[in-house]
């Protein structure tokens, strides 16, 4: 049986295209690929690559005041927030240019239209055009979730924050996750007057308890009022601006409100049910280790089958994907001991367990220091740094790496070479320090300051 393509990927993001782009160009497969959006997906349009230039904006404002301190006559204007959207927009257009151009040297037929699965081995795009495939791939990613409370039709999400007219002067985030505490940074060292609310007792559910007070606090110092045990009950439109009534009933006035209070898999009106594939109750698609669906010839990558949602996780399994389904060498993806970074003022580097998972499993040795560093020490500033290590009393070895600290993300990428070979506690001990850095301190701590 002939197809118009062998493989047809819907959805142009961080998987998808990696997906599409190799298989066409390693393997001669002839691709098609839909996208009803923007190529590059939520990562390069409206997540991480904004995400990490409007970090870099933001701690230009504390870098000033440190400057002074160090001596430096600085003289600190307003944040030009037109000026940076147009250059970041400009970015991004450069930035889906790219993808494009990956996906046409490739050789990768695009068509820039919603597409929906109607049988095992065929799609139609929203234009009325049909194609059949040999294999399908589902990549359409994630989309925020926001709960329904009266009022919520005022408020934004990550999606619209980029592309506002004006930044607030008050903004409300409701959410204790990534999103949630990475914005309340951004916004706060832009210069609003940055409140997160969050419904549980402490914000990072999930990561080390340690770490996240450390996180925690150094948010609070730098600015930020966090509010936890409350949440929106409705919200009002106000004279210039919303009035929001929490949910032990005060009343408060914000500009804005931005929920970020998780994102769902964007599955729904793909057709998959109809035909099969399995949706789990959050509405992710069900596959195999191999990313294949019940219907053996769709496959589905990265948010979507909502597994680790990372960018990198998304291009492995589509790189997975190609070798598993176009070359005939069935490959899984690793999804163990996966390090990352999330863009917290203070930033948080992690790999492993949490000091509270590892205990659970097993008996265990905790070493950490938690400091002033030596650069903002010299200025009196009250900030600390976390280094952590979580170790195996069996096995010795590093079961955790956690740390809080300016770079924490590069950081973390370095120590997770090391934690994914299965380093030792002694094999980080015999690396000599380098000296004077804040993570030297990772092969210093001599004695555990808990042990379980
Ligand atoms: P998260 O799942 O990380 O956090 C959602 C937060 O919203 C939690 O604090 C949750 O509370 C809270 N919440 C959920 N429902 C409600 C509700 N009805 N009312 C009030 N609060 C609620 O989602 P994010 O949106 O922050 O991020 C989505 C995903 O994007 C992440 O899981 C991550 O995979 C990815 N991401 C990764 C980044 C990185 O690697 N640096 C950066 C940004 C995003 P509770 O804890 O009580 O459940």
């Amino acid at each position: 049986m002939s197809f118009d393509y062998d493989l047809f990927v819907i959805g142009g993001g961080s998987g998808g295209v990696r997906a599409a782009r190799v298989a066409a160009a390693d393997t001669g497969a002839k691709v098609g690929m839909a996208e009803e959006s923007r190529y590059g997906g939520t990562c390069v349009i409206r997540g991480c690559v904004p995400k990490k230039l409007m970090v870099f904006a933001s701690s230009y404002a504390p870098a000033m005041k440190q400057a002074a301190a160090y001596g430096w006559d600085v003289q600190s204007g307003d944040f030009d927030w037109p000026a940076f959207r147009i250059n970041l927009e400009g970015e991004l257009d450069r930035l889906e240019g790219i993808y494009r151009n990956l996906l046409k040297n490739s050789g990768v037929e695009t068509y820039d239209f919603r597409a929906t699965v109607t049988g095992p081995n065929t799609v139609r795009l929203s234009d009325g055009r049909k194609f059949s495939a040999k294999t399908i791939l589902v990549a359409t990613g994630g989309w925020p979730s926001v709960p329904q409370v009266p009022g919520a039709e005022y408020t934004i999400t990550s999606n619209e924050i980029f592309h506002l007219e004006t930044l607030p002067k008050r903004i409300l985030i409701v959410g204790g996750g990534y999103i949630a505490c990475e914005f309340a940074g951004i916004l706060n060292g832009l210069g609003a007057d940055a409140h997160l609310w969050y419904r549980g007792t402490k914000v990072l559910r999930g990561f080390d308890e340690e770490a996240r007070d450390v996180i925690s606090q150094g948010m609070q110092e730098r600015g930020i009022t966090i509010v936890t045990e409350t949440n929106i009950a409705q919200i009002n439109k106000s004279e210039g601006g919303l009035q929001v009534t929490d949910t032990q009933g005060a009343v408060h006035d914000f500009d804005l409100v931005m929920y970020a209070t998780g994102r769902a898999p964007n599955s729904a009106g793909l057709g998959l049910e109809a035909l099969g594939v399995g949706l789990d109750p959050v509405g992710a698609v069900e596959v195999d280790v191999y990313s294949q669906t019940a219907v053996p010839s769709i496959y589905a990558i990265g948010d979507v089958t909502d597994r680790v949602n990372l960018t990198p996780v998304a291009i492995r399994e589509g790189m997975a994907f190609v070798e598993t389904a176009l070359k005939g060498n069935p490959t899984r993806v690793d999804h163990a001991l996966i390090p990352s970074a999330i863009f917290t003022q203070p930033e948080y580097g992690t790999i492993g367990l949490s000091e509270e998972d590892a205990r659970a499993e097993e008996a265990i040795e905790v070493y950490a220091t938690s400091f002033r560093p030596m650069n903002t020490s010299f200025i009196n500033d009250p900030h600390r740094v976390l280094m952590k290590l979580v170790v195996s009393q069996a096995t010795r070895k590093i079961l955790g790496c956690h740390i809080v600290a300016d770079g924490a993300g590069e950081m973390i990428q370095m120590a997770g070479i090391a934690v994914k070979m299965g380093a030792t506690k002694e094999d980080f001990d015999r690396v000599c320090a380098v000296h004077p850095t804040m993570s030297e301190e990772l092969v210093t701590m001599k004695s555990p300051v808990r042990t379980a």
